[in-house]
Formats: C-alpha cells, sequence, structure tokens
C-alpha cells in the first residue's frame, strides 16, 4: 500500500492562546511522519473556525499562505463542536484516504497518531483514541465523566470508555458516517454503530495549555443530557414504570383506607391527602418535561436544517483544501 493521504481535523472556538502552538507541532508531526513515508506527502491539516469572535481565523489565514499544509474553513457562526467537526470531516473526506479528528487545545497526545496510522495500515478503518487515566481532570469533571459512561451502558448505549473525539476514520468510514442523517449528531455514539473494524490506541492526556475549556459544566450537562436522550428511550420508559407502580400503590392504599372507613376507623386524612396530591402533581411534571425532552428531538430533526453552513469567503482563500473536492 502507498502512503496514505491524512487530514488532521481541528475544530477551534476562541482558540488564539493556543493555534500558533498546535500549529507548529502538528505541521512538526505530518512533516516526520511522511519523512517516515507512514502518510503521504499529500497530507494536510485543516482548520474550522466554528464562529470565533477572537483572532482564530485570522492566525488560521496568515499560517496558510505561508505553511503549504495548513488549510481552513470558516463557519458562519459557532456551530458547535460536534457540527464543527462534521463540518470538517465531510470536507477533508473526498480528498483523504483517513481523516483525524483532535481538540486545538493538544491536551490529547499528538503522537498516538503515529499509532493510529500505523493501525490504519493494518486494516482498521476506525481507530479510537483512548485515554489511560483521568488524573488531569478537576474532580468534577471525572466524576460526571464516569457517571456518565456507566449510565449510558446501563441503558445499553455501546460507547468507548474514556474516548472522546480523538480518532482517526478511513474514507469508506466517513461516507458511512454520511449517511446519517439526524440533525443532533453525537459522534461518540454513532461512530460504533457504522460497524467496521475498529480498535483502540491508548494515551495519556495532558491539562489544556492555554486558554480556557469551552466545555463548562453547564454545557457539559447539555451534551450529556442531549446524548443519553438521542440514544435511549430508557428515561421515558422508566417514567412509565414510575406511573404504573404509583398507580397500583395508590391503589393497594385505596383499599386499605375502604377497609379501615368500613370498620369506622376513619382519619381525618389531611397530611396524606396532600403529599400524594404534591407526590403526583411531582411525579407528572417529570413525566411531560421527558416528554417534552422527546418531543423537542422530534421537532428538530424534522426540520432537516443544515448542520452548518460553510462561509463562502473561505472558498476563495489559496489555502482552500475543499476547492480540491
Ligand atoms: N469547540 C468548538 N466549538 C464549540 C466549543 C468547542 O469547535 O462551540 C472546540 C474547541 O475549540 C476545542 C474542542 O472543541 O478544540 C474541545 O473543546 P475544549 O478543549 O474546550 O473541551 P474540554 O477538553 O475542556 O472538554
Ligand atoms: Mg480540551
Amino acid at each position: 500500500m502507498s502512503e496514505p493521504i491524512l487530514t488532521i481535523v481541528v475544530p477551534c472556538f476562541n482558540e488564539e492562546e493556543v493555534l500558533p502552538d498546535t500549529m507548529s507541532q502538528l505541521s512538526i508531526l505530518l512533516e516526520d511522519m511522511s519523512a517516515r513515508y507512514l502518510v503521504s506527502k499529500k497530507s494536510k491539516l485543516l482548520f474550522v473556525d466554528d464562529g470565533s469572535k477572537d483572532r482564530t481565523w485570522q492566525i488560521i489565514h496568515k499560517e496558510s499562505l505561508k505553511n503549504e499544509r495548513v488549510t481552513g474553513l470558516k463557519l458562519t457562526q459557532n456551530a458547535g463542536h460536534q457540527n464543527a467537526l462534521l463540518a470538517g470531516l465531510f470536507t477533508a473526506k473526498n480528498m483523504s484516504d483517513c481523516v483525524v479528528s483532535i481538540d486545538a487545545d493538544l491536551q490529547d497526545d499528538i503522537s498516538a497518531i503515529i499509532g493510529f496510522i500505523e493501525k490504519f495500515r493494518e486494516g482498521f478503518d476506525v481507530v479510537y483514541g483512548v485515554r489511560q487515566k483521568r488524573d488531569t481532570d478537576s474532580f468534577l469533571k471525572r466524576t460526571t465523566a464516569e457517571g456518565f459512561y456507566t449510565l449510558m451502558s446501563k441503558l445499553g448505549v455501546d460507547l468507548i470508555y474514556n474516548h472522546a473525539d480523538f480518532r482517526l476514520m478511513s474514507q469508506r468510514a466517513l461516507q458511512a458516517l454520511e449517511q446519517f442523517e439526524e440533525v443532533n449528531m453525537f459522534l461518540r455514539g454513532i461512530v460504533p454503530l457504522i460497524g467496521f473494524r475498529s480498535t483502540s490506541v491508548y494515551y495519556d492526556r495532558k491539562e489544556r495549555q492555554a486558554g480556557e475549556t469551552k466545555y463548562p459544566f453547564k454545557k457539559m450537562l447539555a451534551f450529556a443530557f442531549d446524548g443519553i436522550t438521542s440514544f435511549s428511550v430508557t428515561p421515558i420508559r422508566f417514567v412509565l414504570f414510575v406511573g404504573v407502580l404509583s398507580f397500583v400503590i395508590s391503589f393497594l392504599f385505596g383499599c386499605y383506607f375502604s377497609i379501615l372507613k368500613f370498620f369506622g376507623n376513619t382519619a381525618t386524612g389531611w397530611t396524606s391527602l396532600i403529599t400524594s396530591i404534591w407526590l403526583i402533581g411531582g411525579l407528572q411534571l417529570i413525566a411531560i418535561g421527558l416528554i417534552g425532552e422527546y418531543i423537542g428531538k422530534i421537532y428538530k430533526e424534522s426540520k432537516r436544517r443544515p448542520k452548518y453552513i460553510v462561509d463562502m469567503d473561505s472558498y476563495s482563500l489559496p489555502m482552500s483544501l475543499h476547492l480540491k473536492n
């Protein structure tokens, strides 16, 4: 097999602080891998500017003019990490044999990409980067992440434990991914569904070099909630179960109090009455909230909105990778 053309896709949202260093480290890596005939000399870096408000796009643009390995894609506005990633993957797909996705802050060990390529050359279509430890994460992030993976596996969703969006996909795996038309793409859950030969490469994750996390706790919770409701109907079944259970219990209580009344032993019953009103009211609200979540999903999917819109300005730049598609 001749050397594969690799594109490394990097979604960037307000990453001016880390980008120069990221660009130079990834360029050196590509240089090194092509010198060792692991990848083709045509391999590129594709930076996707996800509607940044800072100098991210200017940095990408400037670098692309002097570094032929650097290409860029600019989204008109912030489409979110997963959508920015998809924009990059699908743009890179046609002119690459394989594509690696990695975060801009280089928390993931870039030398693991060499391992990814070796696995790809052995014939794997998907290679997952898996973190060995989570000791560089805050206590909150670590425990919530562990809880999330455990919950997802209990709900029957096939996720790769401790794998985020650091992975290699072959061209045909990306073609398969394109067939998933849902608007709400939770890549970690969808990639295992495409069913090609896959394997994992283990690495240690570092701390963010500069800049701030773009996933504060609120966004992380929303991401996890989205992941669960996009992939599992178990929560809604649970609501049904609770509903049936409370019905049975209240029925039994009803019988019990009727018997007491029959023997003339009635209590005034205000406490039990008010508690049950609140209990049932609460249960109903939870149920309605969850049903609403699913209806919201159906609503979003039925609109079939585009997942991202490429800024046409970026097509006119000399670095346009996508022009060659
Ligand atoms: N990101 C993005 N769009 C967003 C949020 C994040 O493209 O709306 C990018 C961000 O620039 C980074 C990656 O997604 O390259 C992961 O974000 P971050 O490193 O902040 O997440 P964390 O590692 O803290 O989970
Ligand atoms: Mg990060």
